[in-house]
């Protein structure tokens, strides 16, 4: 089979015939039909997160927002089958340890990252082998396609949580969130179809543009304003109840904690660069005396996919609209380039493999 397999961190990736995958006892093969390139897919490419033990290694096949067919499933596996239609979930848990049974795979003891993994080779290929299928894999609803999937990717499936799940967003909160790529664009969506009035944060107008198309009432260029926070807190009339790092820089981390009120809720979604190694210096003293609180969101459980399905299958939230755009298997690397200048608006999606 076809596949980009990475050689070298930061160097185009190698379009290489591969063999294919067979399925493990419990594991399924999924003929991949739509995948989303995302941010992720740039920190795997440029070998970040070694401070998290994902740095990626040569050879690895990248590629964590599948979509597609099912086309062969282990002696083992009970409620999947060929010819299903299904989506893959990025953070493909165990199904048996604590977190997992509570419904928690997202942080599942043995969480195993798709693309970033040698166990879990990634969908940036015609075909990937999903451990765990029963567990791990989420059958569509008609009427979400493989594109629509692929678009909801990681970023829709990361806010909703963080936004739905984690954070306590009211109707008229004001939402503050620093960052639209694709995690950032969705949040917004998100938070608007909630019922939040939203205050996107970004260093380019385009972006902020697409934001106000979201859902955005008021939008914030980074760039042209000496003090982002001030900012924030001058539109919203003191302050944020809930606001989102949808990057993972120490500035966007710091900007969106000091973007909120008293007892705001700050959401860390975004994970951190090189730069930072996980380390972020946070105003503590403020936080405590205004009792701000800092969530960690990561991933969204699939036993609640459902949830976002209903409103997309609804017309509440539409994928596609952070979409720029269906590519081949072989303008993946060019794609992840352009993300190293935030160069790229929305979120490319393979659908030619
Ligand atoms: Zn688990
Ligand atoms: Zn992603």
């Amino acid at each position: 089979m076809r596949a980009a397999v990475l050689e070298e961190h930061g160097e185009p990736l190698s379009i290489e015939d591969v063999d294919a995958p067979d399925p493990d006892p419990e594991g399924a093969v999924v003929e991949v039909e739509a995948c989303g390139v995302c941010r992720s897919d740039w920190h795997g490419w440029q070998g970040d997160w070694g401070w998290l033990d994902l740095e990626t290694q040569p050879g690895q096949i990248l590629g964590h927002e599948p979509a597609g067919r099912v086309v062969a499933v282990g002696d083992e596996v009970e409620s999947v089958s060929e010819g299903d239609h299904v989506a893959v979930p990025f953070n493909l848990g165990d199904g048996v340890c604590p977190r997992c049974q509570r419904g928690h795979s997202n942080i599942c003891e043995n969480v195993m990252p798709l693309g970033f993994v040698e166990q879990a080779q990634g969908a940036f290929a015609e075909q990937l082998h999903v451990p765990t299928a029963d567990h791990n894999l989420v059958e569509l609803p008609d009427g979400v396609s493989s594109v629509d999937m692929a678009g909801l990717g990681c970023r829709f499936m990361t806010s909703f949580h963080a936004l739905a799940h984690r954070a306590d967003i009211g109707a008229g909160d004001w939402v503050s969130i620093h960052g639209c790529g694709g995690v950032g664009l969705s949040a917004v969506h998100i938070a608007d179809a909630l019922g939040a009035n939203v205050v996107a944060v970004d260093l380019t107008d385009d972006k902020l543009e697409k934001a106000r198309e979201l859902g955005a009432v008021e939008g914030v260029n980074a760039d042209d304003v000496e003090d982002v926070p001030g900012e924030v807190q001058s539109i919203t009339d003191g302050g944020a109840q809930v606001s989102m790092d949808a990057l993972g820089i120490a500035t966007t981390c710091q900007n969106s904690v000091l973007s909120l009120d008293a007892h705001g809720q700050h959401v860390q979604v975004g994970l951190t660069t090189q730069d930072e190694q996980g380390m972020v210096h946070l105003p503590t003293d403020a936080m405590t005396m205004q009792e701000i609180e800092f969530i960690g969101s990561l991933g969204m459980p699939p036993t609640r996919y459902d949830e976002i399905f209903r409103m997309v299958s609804t017309g509440k939230l539409e994928p596609e609209k952070v979409v720029s755009e269906t590519i081949g298997l072989e303008d993946v690397s060019d794609k992840l380039a352009a993300m190293t200048d935030y160069g790229t608006v929305g979120i490319p999606v393979i659908d030619d493999f």
